[in-house]
């Protein structure tokens, strides 16, 4: 089952057709009992069947309204996805599964990840506002107080349904956690570097500076992996937000001149040329240049 699809098939079945969708609600009128309580640090959600009687278990220590939210409509993905009328079940969310598409994340959490947020935000309800917006934090902020969800979420779903090139790079500790990018952004992000490139906005954000609230140009070579020769001149726009509760820092990268439109057998490998070392950016020797097959 695809987690969209079957999203999509749980709001048609019980008649919701607007936003903003409450999930919690939703839960109750399926006859799923909601409770918040105490979990401890490392957990955040749980879904518990019992004689095919279903309960999820809500972090009362999540400081964030819509991450509650979130955590609710993550917990009814792995009841539509993962429980498939077994009358016993039982599953723990960490909070570092939830809201996240980070490599590694085990197949479960990411599929409740995916039904979440197109539960949330589905693509019917939202595609309109997000090809009627210009791309920014300021349209996501906007959808967001519209949907009542999170800024993360909902970026990742701009990001998603914008005909922009563009992409979400999600950072911790000073380094790429996860990106997600849109359909028409062609290319690779860098995933390996040690430490964003210094004096970016989002490095910025991660020494606890003042970050400018719009969009500022970078050089493309700040972020994108490979290309090197192809991308020393061209430039990129940046948004990063100042750090968050979760120690994150969210980033949208523009590619508004098109500088993914290359084609890439065109662009021969240049030795040498990869292996140096930019002291723009503070990195050690990235593997510039690697074959992707
Ligand atoms: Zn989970």
């Amino acid at each position: 089952v695809i987690p969209e699809v079957r999203a999509n098939e749980l709001l048609a079945e019980v008649g919701i057709s607007s936003l903003p969708i409450d999930p919690i609600a939703l839960a109750k009128g399926l006859d799923v009992e909601v409770k918040e309580l105490y979990l401890g640090d490392a957990c955040e959600g749980f879904l518990i069947v019992e004689n095919h009687r279903a309960m999820i278990g809500i972090s009362s220590t999540i400081k964030s309204e819509k991450r509650k939210t979130y955590t609710a409509a993550h917990e009814l993905g792995h009841l539509c996805l993962d429980v498939l009328g077994a009358p016993n079940k039982k599953i723990e969310c960490r909070s570092a599964s939830i809201e996240t598409y980070a490599r590694g994340l085990p197949e479960i959490e990411l599929r409740a990840n995916r039904f979440a947020s197109e539960l949330l935000l589905p693509k019917i309800l939202v595609a309109d506002l997000v090809l009627n917006s210009d791309l920014g934090w300021t349209a996501i902020d906007e959808i967001s107080n519209l949907a009542d969800t999170s800024r993360t979420a909902t970026a990742r779903r701009f990001i998603q349904l914008t005909d922009e090139a563009c992409a979400l790079v999600v950072s911790q500790k000073g380094q790429v956690r996860w990106f997600a990018a849109s359909p028409s952004f062609a290319l690779p992000i860098d995933m390996d570097s040690r430490l964003l490139h210094a004096g970016g906005a989002a490095d910025l954000a991660f020494k606890g500076k003042t970050v400018p609230n719009e969009f500022l140009e970078v050089p493309a070579v700040a972020w994108i992996r490979g290309h090197r020769s192809k991308l020393k001149d061209a430039s990129l726009q940046e948004w990063s937000l100042p750090l968050n509760q979760y120690g994150q820092v969210l980033t949208i990268l523009w590619d508004d001149q098109g500088v993914g439109d290359f084609d890439e057998d065109s662009v021969a490998d240049v030795e040498g040329d990869e292996e140096e070392f930019d002291p723009r950016f503070g990195w050690e020797t990235p593997t510039f240049g690697k074959k992707r097959r």
